[in-house]
């Protein structure tokens, strides 16, 4: 596949109470035309941090974010400055700024406070065109209708105000507005998180049909592994501000190669009320961004480390072609994937027995546990 974005080297700090910390920490892969790479891992762990500075909603404070537009182009013209060439998106102002913002776009979790209510649909979808370049008037309307349509919107809907609008349609309406402008890489940040259950699948399918005839790339956040599951090609999973662990989904899902993997597998709700799992449960609480452990951040967590974990830090080393850990024992060790954490059928109503199927990783996650 073709490398359409590369992340290199890519940290953010933020300074509370004086002292300093990575929220995204010396983060690095690349985003192929086309393809999902979702990013999971528990609140804090930095993953909506990493989306909105690729994006530069707030700024990194090192690192680059390397874009080839001939990887995005359907035609890629020979005799364009650019052909051939890698952009860092982060070092670019002005003109050149504007140019590949309309290439690189975002959607966000909550839709209806990411649509201003005081602007209609029409403008709100146009929003993005006129702010990237300067379409006239029958080429914004041109391509509002035509983008609207794709999503699933009608020409009365653009007349309205987003608070007419259901969760549902107005995640449409925020697709629209992320797409109009051409876009080839999308970072949807936990973007059907804050819809109901049944509207879920349906955005989610619309994203794929839309991947499918724009050839999108989706960088898609999200903490729900059944949904990362359906949708990505890759997956990264990221801890206390580093990736640990990155694989295609079926490696990923079914041989994991990273404790903390295993830990958030074995927390995936499962559909039948008279299955239960065996949930791993790690060591502890997640420790504060300020107070990071030395050596292996999952150290203080995993029920896996040793004295090496605890002094040296482990390189997110490549243990399986295309398949990347950052544990020092990620080829010793053999870790319980999503189909080996093997379903026990319940015999017997139990009272006290731990149904997991309605509890979210990151609640089972940040629960305190015995050690
Ligand atoms: Fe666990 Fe050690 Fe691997 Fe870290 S390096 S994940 S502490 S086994």
């Amino acid at each position: 596949m073709t490398e359409l974005l590369r992340i290199e080297n890519l940290t953010k700090e933020f300074s509370v109470a004086g002292s300093t910390f990575p929220a995204v920490d010396d983060v690095s892969f690349t985003l192929h035309a086309g393809e999902t790479l979702s990013v999971v891992g528990e609140s804090g762990c930095g993953k909506s941090t990493l989306g909105r500075v690729i994006v530069r909603g707030i700024d990194a404070t090192s690192g680059r974010v390397l874009y080839s537009p001939d990887a995005a182009a359907d035609d890629p013209a020979p005799q364009d400055a650019t052909a051939g060439k890698e952009i860092d998106f982060l070092s670019l102002k002005g003109r050149q700024l504007k140019a590949v913002r309309q290439d690189i776009q975002m959607i966000f979790q909550d839709p209806l406070s990411s649509l201003d209510p005081r602007m209609t649909v029409f403008d709100i979808i146009a929003e993005p065109l006129r702010a990237t370049s300067r379409p006239s008037r029958s080429e914004v309307r041109r391509r509002v209708f035509d983008i609207a349509q794709k999503v699933g919107l009608d020409a009365s809907h653009l007349r309205r105000y987003p608070h007419s609008f259901s969760g549902g349609q107005r995640q449409r309406i925020g697709i629209a507005r992320a797409l109009v402008t051409g876009a080839k890489v999308i970072v949807a940040d936990e973007a059907v998180s804050a819809l109901d259950v049944s509207i879920r699948a349906q955005i989610i399918n619309l994203l794929k049909d839309l991947q499918d005839e724009l050839g999108i790339a989706y960088l898609f956040i999200a903490h729900d592994l059944s949904i990362v599951e359906y949708i990505s090609d890759r997956v990264a999973v990221m801890y206390l501000g580093q990736v640990v662990e990155l694989a295609e989904t079926d490696q990923l899902f079914s041989t994991p190669h990273h404790p903390y993997t295993e830990v958030l597998l074995s927390a995936v709700p499962q559909p039948d009320p008279e299955v239960r799992r065996e949930r791993i449960v790690p060591r502890g609480e997640v420790p504060s961004p300020t107070q990071r452990p030395a050596g292996c951040l999952f150290s203080t967590r995993c029920h896996y480390a040793t004295e090496l974990c605890r002094n040296e830090t482990p390189p997110l080393q490549e243990v399986e072609p295309g398949h990347y850990s950052a544990c020092h024992f990620a080829r010793e060790l053999s870790l319980r994937g999503l189909a080996a954490v093997a379903p026990e059928r319940v015999e017997q109503p139990q009272v006290e027995a731990e149904h997991y199927s309605e509890v979210p990783a990151e609640e089972h996650l940040s629960s305190p546990k015995p050690a």
